[in-house]
Formats: C-alpha cells, structure tokens, sequence
C-alpha cells in the first residue's frame, strides 16, 4: 500500500479519454496493467502503444484532476486505421458532443470514481473528496474537466454559449489548421473568423489554450485575448533546435505567456524530449525523465519562480508507453519528478506546485466559483 499522505496532487491537464474510449473501446475504469492485459497483441497497442493509465494508477498516483479532450482527427490527418474522424464541422459538431456527453455520464453513472468539473465550488468538492479519502485510506472520485481541442466543431459562436452551459470552459482553436488559425503541420496567423471566436470566448469567460496554434496566431492571441491563456501540453522549442514542425513553444511565446501569468504544460513524450527520437523506432531506454525536468526547469528559469508550468502528459493520445521516458510504466511515475526536482535545487513546495498546484490555482482563477 502506497502512501498518499506524502504525496503532492498531480494534475494532468490533457488526457485523450474520449478519443481512446471511442476509437480503441478503451475503459478507464480498469488498471493500466488491466487494459495491458485485455489488449495484449491487439492492434491497438500497434496504433496507440501499451495504455498508461487507469482508475487505480490515478489513486496510486495522487492525481486529482484531469484536462479530458473532445478531440477528434479532421479527415485529412487520419490514419487509414483510424475509425473516428470528422469530414466537416457538422460531422466535428456531432462527433464532439458526444464526447462531452460521454464525460457527463462516466461522472453521472460513476460519482465514487469520477467527478464533472465545471465550476470552482466542483474542484473544491473534488479536492475536499480527496482530503477525506487521505484520511481514511479509500479511494476518491478523480476530477474530469473537459477541455476543446480543435475548435472545428464550432460554425456559428451562438454554439459557444450551448458549450458553455454543457460545462467546457477550456477551448483550444486548433489542433492542425482551422477556420480559425493555423495549426500543427498547416501553419498560419489568426483569421477574422479567429479572431471573433476569440471575442466571442472572452465574452463568456473561457481559457485560451495556445497549444498547436501556429506562433503568428499565437503571438496576435496573446496581444488580443482578454481572458485567461495557457498552453495544455507543449515543450520548449529551445530545447529541441532540430524538431520538424512547429508543434514547439518558442521562448518568445513562452514570454508571452508568462506575462499573462498562464500556465504551460509540459509532455512526457519522446519526440518533445529529444531530437530525433521516432515513435515507432527508436528505444525508450534512450530518454530520461531528466529530460522533462530540463523543460520544467527551461520554463522555471524564463520566469524567476515555479508558478507557471505543470503537466499536461496527453498520455494514450497518440502514443504510449512504447514512446515515455524509460522510469516512466504508468502515471503513477510522475511522482518520480519530485525528487529529480529536489536534487535540482527546487522546493518541496516548488515540486508540489509543479505537479499540480499551479495548474490548481489557475482553475481557482479561472473557473466561474459556482
Ligand atoms: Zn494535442
């Protein structure tokens, strides 16, 4: 048995649930080690790797909160294996509802295991939950709050409102290019129609998230948008010179960020950590979790303080434990931050914030209170 007691919260702010749901028949419901079990030779673990997570490696693991997408691939991008893309934004529109209807009933038909975040009183009823939990030794209902990414799904702004009122209060524009802005692979600045969806998100009080947006867009979002900014899950491209695409936060952007007191989470992904190293080629034993302290402290020493970076690790999104850092088997593995990040002369309280204080705070800021 584990002991919660020393542990720190993690927050994750960006997991695929739906997406794997969805596409691989995946239930998070099960262990890690379960889905590794039931999926053993299958061709989801050729597509999508070995599953990282699981109810029990989130108990096990302290994490308290979790960013759920509504993703879905635009048809152009998808795989021939691929079951769940969209052709168009009535088809986005469809595909994307049901995911947030989806996250609904997990938390409504699994109120011990999972719990809706919309709202501040809802986070502190699910760390309250935990508190409890710590004190007993039981398990807690871990936090879902959804979170947009692409925004292709949107045709008309009147949708917004009836997004909002379905509980999304993070909305990232892009994910490749949209109508929008440019995106990861399609670049491109901000368009008019960006630009009111911008004006439009303001209105309603939503969080920006800039990851995959392509940095002209990113740089006019930054000087434009009113409200809250973050980006969910993206590395430091100064630490990466050589990577191909422009999927990477330039410290310029990072600047940016900061002075709008965002929060940036990192990714335990290989190809972010390490330049040259292919998912489906190269070896995990060739990447260290040194690598994303590397970005953590990259982000820590651009600010002067550990208040603005967090993890987002978009683990099963596209890739699994073939493709983490070798100390990593589940999320559980997080935890092993905190001494990487002591030995490297942060605070106990600078680890804890990292792993997910801050981003705890910022849904403090961020979220309407009721
Ligand atoms: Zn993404």
């Amino acid at each position: 048995m584990r002991s919660f007691l020393s542990m720190p919260l993690i927050v994750d702010s960006h997991q695929d649930l739906a997406w794997n749901i969805l596409s691989f028949g995946r239930d998070y419901l099960r262990s890690a080690q379960e889905t590794r079990q039931i999926e053993k030779d299958t061709l989801t673990v050729a597509h999508n790797g070995d599953t990282l997570l699981g109810w029990q490696d989130y108990q096990d693991g302290q994490v308290a909160v979790i960013f759920a997408t509504l993703y879905s691939t635009p048809a152009r991008w998808a795989y021939d294996w691929e079951t769940y893309f969209y052709k168009d934004s009535q088809e986005a529109d469809r595909q994307y509802r049901q995911q947030m209807d989806l996250y609904h009933r997990l938390t409504d038909d699994h109120p011990d295991k999972f719990r809706f975040i919309r709202s501040a009183s809802n986070l502190d009823e699910v760390l309250a939950g935990q508190q409890a939990s710590d004190s007993v030794g039981q398990g807690y209902p871990v936090g879902l709050l959804p979170l947009m990414e692409g925004a292709d799904c949107i045709s008309d702004f009147g949708q917004l409102e009836e997004w909002w009122d379905r509980g999304l209060r993070f909305l990232g524009p892009a994910w490749a290019g949209t109508r929008f802005c440019g995106g990861t692979k399609e670049p491109g600045p901000l368009t008019n129609d960006g630009r009111a969806l911008l004006s439009a998100m303001a209105d309603l009080g939503f969080t920006l998230d800039l990851s995959h947006m392509d940095e002209p867009a990113v740089l006019e979002a930054l000087d434009r948008y009113p409200g809250q900014i973050v980006a969910t899950h993206a590395n430091c491209l100064a630490l990466m010179p050589e990577h191909a695409y422009n999927r990477l936060l330039s410290d310029r952007v990072i600047h940016g960020i900061l002075e709008r007191d965002g929060i940036i989470g990192v990714v335990p992904f290989n190809t972010f950590l390490k330049d040259g190293w292919l998912i489906g080629k190269s070896d995990r034993e060739e990447v260290s979790l040194e690598r994303l302290v590397d970005h953590i402290d990259h982000i820590c020493q651009l600010s002067g303080d550990a208040r603005h970076v967090g993890i987002g690790t978009d683990f099963d999104g596209g890739f699994g434990w073939q493709s983490t850092p070798k100390e990593i088997d589940t999320i559980v593995d997080l935890q092993k931050l905190i001494p990487l990040l002591l030995a490297r002369g942060y605070s106990e309280g600078d680890a804890a914030a990292v792993l997910g204080g801050n981003w705890i705070n910022q849904l403090r800021r961020s979220l309407p209170t009721l």
